[in-house]
């Protein structure tokens, strides 16, 4: 606690990348009595969910919503359409495509699994090479991140999608959107995809505990061949109950008052505006990191995220302690790293309900921060910052009169 006091005065600065700061108007939103989950003004509820939440992945296929973390849903797009010992080709761009892998081994299906170092995202080029290779068509479902949350790293989704036609394989394709939806332009439709993986807690600006299924036709088609055991996450009672505005169980009733407000909100920002802030406080970071002579994880220029910065420090300096002192002092939280980078790295969120003001406080604490403990950098991070946001709104040409 800053200054041996039992109180922090001011906003938490809460730059990791999920659970991002929920709007007031969202809290608000939840803050309501307990109503019967099984009656008609909590159907007109959730039909105004399900609806909302295909405008966000851009389907007109049914979502399915899942009391349960990202987690759940990635279990979901797994278990609804495979078949135990089925081959699954997954990509290691960082932590959490290791755990939906490690997930898919436990389920009893056979990842094949394309390593790296986690400084690079996923080339569509080494996915269709991969594809053409497999001849007798063994593999049953493709899995990528749209974006990798631990390293900051961007995967082409329509691409990814041209790779899978080009070699004409017919495996499902899912991708985990979790920390991309409603943050970064996706097309569920558009792009072929056949399950689409959601959570709630990152671009929809909700608390962590509700996650998403968006479901092609012919993932619908699997489902019902598929035997992988399930029940909880089966997508069949919950589609057929979801037609009458119910759940096959007590749903979060109050957090789809939430996610409804939320998905009102984004429209209301206008979804492509949504997408412009994102990219903008991404490049405005980079920007940043660049200026302090720092390095940021992704080698990869042409694949940054536009929701988390990952940034290195010089060799012989803790990016724990660096967070740890950063939350002392100035009552900031980064993301942590992973993997065989654990510890030399730390990542800036910026997504969800924030915006350049926000940003640049938070960059100004991180330059603070670098210099209290001592990491090597150059001034000016900051400055580049704002010189890029004052540019992007007109710099100059605007007249204050
Ligand atoms: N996939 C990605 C890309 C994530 O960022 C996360 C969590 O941050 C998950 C999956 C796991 O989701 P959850 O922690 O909500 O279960």
């Amino acid at each position: 606690m800053a200054q041996n006091s039992a109180r922090n005065p001011g906003r938490h600065f809460l730059q990791i990348p999920g659970p991002t700061p929920v709007p007031d108007r969202v809290l608000r939103a939840m803050d309501m009595p307990m109503i019967d989950h099984r009656g008609p003004e909590f159907a007109k509820i959730t039909k105004r969910a399900l609806e909302g939440i295909k405008t966000i992945f851009k389907t007109t296929n049914p979502v399915v919503i899942y009391t349960a973390t990202g987690t759940g849903a990635w279990e979901g797009a797994l278990v609804n359409t495979l078949s135990p010992g089925d081959r699954v080709l997954m990509f290691e761009t960082g932590q959490f495509s290791t755990l939906w892998k490690r997930m898919a081994e436990r389920l009893g299906l056979k990842p094949e699994f394309i390593t790296s170092d986690w400084r690079h995202g996923l080339d569509p080029k080494a996915l269709e090479a991969r594809l053409r290779e497999d001849k007798a068509k063994e593999i049953k479902a493709v899995c990528v991140l749209h974006n990798e949350t631990s390293t900051g790293a961007l995967t082409p989704i329509a691409e990814v999608r041209k790779a899978i036609d080009a070699a004409g394989h017919p495996a499902l394709f899912m991708v985990d959107t979790i920390s991309s939806l409603a943050s970064v332009d996706y097309r569920h439709d558009e792009w072929g995809v056949d399950v689409s993986v959601g959570g709630a807690q990152k671009g929809l600006m909700m608390p962590p505990g509700m996650s998403f299924n968006a479901i092609s036709d012919k993932a619908l088609k699997a489902s019902q061949s598929s035997k992988m055991p399930k029940s909880f996450l089966a997508w069949d009672d919950m589609l057929n109950m979801n037609k009458v505005g119910f759940f096959p169980y007590t749903p979060a009733t109050n957090m789809l008052h939430g996610l409804n407000v939320g998905i009102e909100m984004l429209h209301e920002e206008g979804l492509d505006n949504v997408f412009a802030r994102h990219e903008r406080l991404a490049e405005a970071t980079r920007r940043a990191v660049k200026a302090w002579g720092l390095e940021n994880l992704n080698k990869n220029e042409s694949q940054l995220s536009p929701t988390i910065t990952a940034i290195l420090l010089p060799e012989g300096h803790d990016a724990d302690k660096f967070r740890a002192l950063a939350l002392d002092s100035f009552n900031i939280a980064y993301g942590a790293s992973f993997g065989a980078h654990a510890g030399k790295y730390f990542r800036i969120g910026h997504l969800g309900d924030i915006n350049d003001g926000t940003l640049i406080g938070a960059l100004a604490i991180t330059e603070m921060a670098l210099a209290l403990a001592g990491v090597p950098h150059k001034k000016g991070g900051v400055q580049a910052a704002m010189d890029y946001f004052a540019a992007q709104h007109g710099g100059g040409k605007r007249a204050a009169a």
